[in-house]
This record gives C-alpha cells, sequence and structure tokens, in this order.
C-alpha cells in the first residue's frame, strides 16, 4: 500500500502539468497511467503534429511538448506508475483507496482524474475463441522480444510499431509474416523501404488482405487464416502473433466509480474542478462545466485551480496563499537557484 497525497489518474499534458501546480505548493504526487509512458494523445495519436496554441510557443510538436512538460516538472519528483489502469477508486474515511490493473494499491488523501478520452487499450484481433492465447501466443505489446526467438511471427498492422518490431524481431524468427489490410501505411519511409527490400530478398513475406480465422495444432495457434487483397486463401504460419492495430480509448472503470456523469465526461466546478465526491477532482479532456473546452491550455488552468484545493484540503484552516513562481522559495530551491532579493 503506497500512501500519498495526491494521485493522479493519467499521464497526458494535463496529469503532468498538475505535478507542477501541486508541486509548486510542496505536495507530492504519484502518477498511474495505462500507457507504457507519459503523454497521453500528444504522444499517442500525434507526436509529430505542431500545435501553435500553446501561450509563449508560437510553434511546438506534440512530443516536444511532453518533453518539455517532463523537464518542467522533474525538480518535483513525481513517481510514475506506467504500463497500469487505475481500476478501483473508492472513499475510505477521509482518503481514497486505489487499485490499478497491476496489483498496484495507493491510499491517497487526494485524487485528480485527468484520463482524457479514457484509457488507451490495444485494438484487438476478434475471432472466435482466440482469447484463450492472449500473452501466450497473441501479443498487443511486445515485453521480452527474446521469448519470440525461434518462432514462427506474424505481425499484423501497418503503423510504426508494426514495422519495427517486423524488422527488429526478423533475424531471430522462424520465419516472419508481416499483414496488413492494404500497401499503404502509417509509418516512417525509411521502414517501409527497409519492408520491402527485406521481403525482395525473401527474408520476409508481406502480405495484403483480411485475417478471418486460425488453425490449430495440439491445442496450439498454428496458423492465421488470410483472404488476400486478389481473393486468394493462405493459411500463413502463426506460433507468436503480434497484434498492433493501434490504440482506442475507453473510460472503462471510471464510469463506475459512482461519480457524476455526462455524456462520458466527469461534472466538475469550475472554483475546484472538482468532482461529484470532495477530494476527487478532474481536469482536461475527461471533464465538463458550462463552457468547457477539451484544449490542453483549458486543463493547464484547471490544474492550477485543482490545486489550490488540494492543498486546501490537506490544511485545512489554513490560508493558502498564491506564490508567484518568480519569488518562489521551493521553486528557486527546487531548481537549486538562489532566491531572489526583490
Ligand atoms: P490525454 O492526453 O487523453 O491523456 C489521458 C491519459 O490518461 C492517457 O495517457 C490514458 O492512457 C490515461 N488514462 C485514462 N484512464 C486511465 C485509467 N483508468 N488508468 C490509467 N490511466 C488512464 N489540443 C490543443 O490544445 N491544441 C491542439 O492543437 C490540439 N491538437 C490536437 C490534434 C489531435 C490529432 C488530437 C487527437 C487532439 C488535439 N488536441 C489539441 C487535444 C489535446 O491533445 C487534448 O486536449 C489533451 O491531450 C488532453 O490532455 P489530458 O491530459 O486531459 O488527456
Amino acid at each position: 500500500m503506497i500512501p500519498t497525497d495526491c494521485l493522479i489518474i493519467g499521464a497526458g499534458p494535463c496529469g503532468l502539468f498538475q505535478v507542477f501546480e501541486l508541486g509548486l505548493l510542496g505536495i507530492k504526487a504519484h502518477l498511474v497511467d495505462a500507457l507504457p509512458k507519459a503523454g497521453g494523445q500528444c504522444s499517442e495519436l500525434y507526436p509529430e503534429k505542431p500545435i501553435y496554441d500553446i501561450p509563449a510557443y508560437p510553434i511546438i510538436g506534440a512530443q516536444e511538448l511532453v518533453e518539455k512538460l517532463m523537464q518542467q516538472i522533474h525538480p518535483f519528483g513525481p513517481t510514475f506508475h506506467f504500463g497500469q489502469q487505475v481500476t478501483e477508486l473508492r472513499a475510505e474515511g477521509d482518503a481514497f483507496q486505489v487499485a490499478t490493473s497491476a496489483g498496484t494499491r495507493f491510499t491517497a488523501r487526494s485524487v485528480v482524474i485527468a484520463a482524457g478520452v479514457g484509457a488507451f487499450q490495444p485494438v484487438l484481433l476478434r475471432l472466435d475463441g482466440l482469447d484463450r492465447f492472449h500473452d501466450s501466443q497473441i501479443f498487443y505489446r511486445v515485453r521480452d522480444a527474446a521469448q519470440h526467438a525461434g518462432k514462427h511471427i506474424v505481425v499484423l498492422g501497418g503503423g510504426d510499431s508494426a514495422l519495427d518490431w517486423a524488422l527488429a524481431l526478423l533475424d531471430k524468427a522462424a520465419s516472419m509474416t508481416l499483414i496488413h489490410r492494404s500497401d499503404k501505411f502509417r509509418a516512417q519511409t525509411a521502414s517501409v523501404e527497409k519492408m520491402h527490400a527485406f521481403a525482395a530478398q525473401g527474408r520476409l513475406k508481406f502480405l495484403t488482405g483480411h485475417v478471418h480465422g486460425y488453425t490449430e495444432e495440439s491445442g496450439q495457434l498454428a496458423g492465421l487464416k488470410l483472404k488476400d487483397n486478389a481473393g486468394a486463401e493462405h493459411v500463413v504460419p502463426a506460433q507468436h502473433v503480434l497484434v498492433f492495430y493501434g490504440l482506442s480509448p475507453k473510460l472503462g472503470p471510471i464510469a463506475e466509480w459512482g461519480l457524476n456523469l455526462n455524456k462520458h465526461t466527469l461534472v466538475v466546478d469550475t472554483e475546484k474542478f472538482e468532482s461529484s465526491v470532495p477530494g476527487i477532482h478532474a481536469v482536461g479532456d475527461i471533464n465538463t462545466y458550462p463552457g468547457k473546452k477539451k484544449l490542453i491550455l483549458s486543463g493547464f488552468h484547471e490544474a492550477a485551480l485543482a490545486a489550490f484545493a488540494i492543498k486546501q484540503r490537506l490544511n485545512p484552516g489554513e490560508k493558502v496563499h498564491l506564490q508567484y513562481t518568480t519569488t518562489s522559495p521551493l521553486m528557486h530551491q527546487r531548481l537549486g537557484v538562489e532566491t531572489p532579493k526583490d
């Protein structure tokens, strides 16, 4: 059980900035994200795209913004718990009991839900009965490349993950087949060219078409049935299948935590950005209030006000003062610079 003053659910841009605003007020946070890294939609959906409406940045790449935020919050030492979804959140006395899909448990004095449009989950290869091979022969992420060595591998998808893993595992596999629905890719041109060059040398097989079934041998997955785009049927040897069909956000368990919802978003006030349960705040794309706009800068503002409310909750009866960062002793101490005299 990990005790914390504040648990932030979601490490997208708004969850990250929440760390900064809490840090300025002397509050340390833990963050949990279902993804294996920080950045939310910015990193997952449009890392290379430019953003033009972050104040003081005429233009900034989405991934670059995430990196700057990570740099900005570094002095406040947040603890990240990646690759796990928050599945349970319930009030117990003055605190909140939180549990994740990986079994991590927290007792949090306050909670900020910065869950955006929901937890990003892999889009599944849906075939009857295939679920039983999940994590033994069907994989949605590569945790340990060595476990795929010597296998007949099929990689499904046409994005960077699919191309990168098909190329990376090529030399370790008994055979490598890449299957995509068309010959148009959403991956780096250099990787696509490399893949075509290897296919021409016979080092991997590239097929376009639709996977519609599978074969088994002695209860083990043995092959995938594919109808190619010319209508021909194939059975591709498949001991390990790596599926990279992309990620789609799911609100998931948040809807079951007893909080007031309006169209898959959490209803909050505009003073504390608090949900219908005192002590549970919501910032960024996950919240709604009159006039809400799903913009990063709106989430930043919400995070600032939520932090003040949390400070007040943790220190009842004390007046919470606004401290400019320019003169904040805490900021200077964290950055290791001298506090200006005036
Ligand atoms: P998100 O970025 O969605 O992050 C939420 C995080 O919470 C995710 O990482 C998710 O995995 C995690 N999560 C959710 N549920 C759980 C759970 N139960 N357990 C653990 N983790 C969980 N905005 C702008 O202001 N300017 C722009 O120019 C702009 N361009 C955009 C372009 C595109 C193509 C898209 C898709 C969006 C754009 N946006 C833009 C919107 C902007 O990206 C969002 O407003 C912003 O990402 C919201 O940040 P967030 O932190 O609230 O949520």
